[in-house]
C-alpha cells in the first residue's frame, strides 16, 4: 500500500475539530513527521504530532488543583473580555495616551491612577510589568550609589530567582543589612542610619512564601516611618485594603476570612507612613500580570521619569484588564473578580457540585473509584504560606493526571497519596461539564487504578 500523501494527511488532520485551528503549515509539518515516524500508521502518528504541537501553544486549561494563584497557570484568572473592550466585536483602538477632553497627548498612568487613589488613598501611582520590575525601578530611581537598609529576616528569594540582595546589587544600590534572621529591632535600623550618611531608604519586604515562628521580632511600618528615611514596602500580594470592603453583603457585613489574617494591605501600609508601596497585579489583587507602585507623588513621579520606566511600561491590553479589575473593586462587586469570587464561595456549594459530578459518572467503568471528599484549597502564588481555604474535591483512586491533561480543554489536577484530586474551588461552575467529560474519558481509557 502507498503511504498517504503529505497533502491528504494534512487535510485529514484539518478535519479533526481539535486541530482545525492550527495553521496549514503546521499541519503539513505534522503530516511529514507522521510519515517519517510510521509509514504504516501515518495518520495516527501525524495526529499525535499535531496534538503535541497544539498542546505546546498557549491555551485555556481547567485548574482543578485547588491552588487559586497557580504560577504555572498564570496566577490570578481573568474573566474573558475582548482586548478592545467592544461588545460588538469591532476592532478598536484605545485612548491609552490621548486626553479625550483636550485632544492632546495624555498619560497612560492617568486612567488607573484615579481608581488606585480612590481604592488605596495613594496620592500617585505607576504601573509596570510586574512587581519585580517595580522594585527595580524604585531602587534605580531613588537609591543608585546609596545605601538601602533591609532586615536580615527579609532578604528573601520570592521564586523564579527574585532574590532581594541580588536585585539590590543589580540596581546599583548598596545593601545595608540589619538585625538577624529571626529578630530585628528599631535600634538596629537607627544605628545603621546613624552610621551611614547615604541611606536612601528603609526597604521592608514581605516574606510572602515562608514564615518564621517562635523567638521573632520585626519592625512594623509606623516604627520604621518614625526613623526618618523614606520607607519603601514591597508587600507583594496586592491586598488593596485590610477591611476588604468589596466583600460586603447587602447589609454591609464583611465576612471574616481566617486565611487572610495579618496580610499587609496597600491602604493601611500607606496610612502607617510608607512613602512607597509596591505590589503585584496578579496575586491577591486578582488582575493581570503587572507591578504597581503607589505612594507619595514626588517619590512615584521620580520613578515615572526614570528612563527604565519606558522599558518597563505595560501595554494597553494590560492596563485595560487592570482598569476592569479596579472598576469591580470600586463597584464593591467581588463576583466580577474571579479570584475573590472563587476564594469566597461557600464550601457547601462546592460539595454539591462534586456530588453532581460523581453522580453523572455512574455507569462509567471505574466510576466506583470516585468519591466526594473535603479538601483544602491554597491561596498560592507565594502568598499566605501555610494558610488553607476549606474546599471540596472529587477524589479518584489512582493517578489520572496524564489522561486529564489530554482532554480537549486540558484539566490540571493534583496527585496525593495514590489518588487524583480535582478541587472544585478553582473550577468555574460552567466548566463542571468539561471536568465530568474529561473524567469519563480518562476512566474509560484507564478503567483500573494505577
Ligand atoms: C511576588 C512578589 C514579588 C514578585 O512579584 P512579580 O509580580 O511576580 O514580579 C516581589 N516581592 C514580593 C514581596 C512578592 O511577594
Amino acid at each position: 500500500m502507498h503511504p498517504p500523501s503529505v497533502d491528504s494527511l494534512a487535510r485529514s488532520l484539518r478535519a479533526d475539530p481539535a486541530l482545525a485551528d492550527l495553521p496549514r503549515t503546521m499541519l503539513v509539518d505534522a503530516a511529514r513527521a507522521g510519515i517519517a515516524a510510521d509509514r504504516e500508521h501515518a495518520l495516527e502518528a501525524a495526529t499525535d504530532a499535531a496534538r503535541a504541537m497544539r498542546r505546546s501553544l498557549l491555551g485555556p486549561v481547567v485548574n482543578a488543583t485547588g491552588v487559586l494563584l497557580h504560577t504555572n497557570l498564570g496566577r490570578a484568572p481573568m474573566a474573558p473580555a475582548s482586548p478592545t473592550g467592544s461588545a460588538d466585536g469591532a476592532v478598536r483602538y484605545t485612548n491609552v495616551e490621548l486626553d479625550l477632553a483636550t485632544g492632546r497627548r495624555g498619560s497612560r498612568r492617568d486612567h488607573t491612577a484615579v481608581l488606585l487613589r480612590r481604592l488605596t488613598g495613594a496620592e500617585s501611582s505607576l504601573v509596570v510589568n510586574n512587581c519585580a520590575a517595580a522594585v527595580m525601578l524604585v531602587l534605580a530611581a531613588h537609591a543608585v550609589g546609596r545605601a538601602v537598609v533591609v532586615s536580615r529576616g527579609e532578604l528573601v528569594e520570592i521564586g523564579g530567582g527574585f532574590r532581594i540582595p541580588e536585585v539590590l546589587t543589580q540596581s546599583g544600590a548598596r545593601l545595608l543589612e540589619v538585625g538577624t534572621t529571626n529578630r530585628t529591632r528599631p535600634s538596629d535600623y537607627a544605628s545603621a542610619i546613624a552610621g551611614s550618611p547615604d541611606v536612601a531608604m528603609l526597604l521592608k519586604v514581605h516574606r510572602s512564601n515562608y514564615r518564621i515562628e517562635g523567638f521573632t521580632e520585626e519592625v512594623a511600618i509606623p516604627a520604621l516611618a518614625a526613623l526618618g528615611p523614606t520607607v519603601v514596602a514591597d508587600i507583594g500580594s496586592g491586598l488593596l485594603d485590610a477591611s476588604t470592603p468589596w466583600l460586603a453583603d447587602a447589609s454591609g457585613r464583611v465576612p471574616e476570612l481566617p486565611w487572610l489574617r495579618d496580610e499587609p494591605a496597600v491602604r493601611q501600609t500607606l496610612d502607617e507612613g510608607a512613602g512607597i508601596v509596591v505590589f503585584s497585579g496578579d496575586k491577591l489583587l486578582g488582575g493581570p500580570q503587572a507591578g504597581i507602585i503607589v505612594g507619595d507623588a514626588t517619590l512615584v513621579d521620580a520613578c515615572a521619569r526614570h528612563p527604565l520606566a519606558r522599558a518597563l511600561r505595560p501595554g494597553s491590553d494590560v492596563l485595560t484588564a487592570l482598569q476592569r479589575t479596579l472598576l469591580a473593586y470600586a463597584d464593591g462587586d467581588a463576583r466580577r473578580i474571579p479570584f475573590w469570587n472563587m476564594a469566597t464561595l461557600p464550601v457547601e456549594l462546592l460539595t454539591a457540585r462534586a456530588r453532581s459530578i460523581v453522580t453523572a459518572l455512574a455507569g462509567t467503568p471505574g466510576a466506583d473509584r470516585c468519591t466526594v471528599e473535603a479538601s483544602e484549597a491554597l491561596p498560592g502564588g507565594g502568598t499566605l504560606p501555610g494558610r488553607t481555604i476549606p474546599s471540596a474535591a472529587v477524589r479518584v483512586h489512582g493517578d489520572l493526571t496524564d489522561a486529564l491533561r489530554r482532554a480537549p480543554v486540558p484539566v490540571v489536577a493534583r496527585v496525593d497519596d495514590g489518588a487524583t484530586w480535582l478541587d472544585l474551588r478553582t473550577v468555574d461552575p460552567a466548566d463542571d461539564a468539561l471536568v465530568t467529560d474529561a473524567l469519563r474519558d480518562a476512566l474509560t481509557a484507564h478503567p483500573h487504578a494505577r
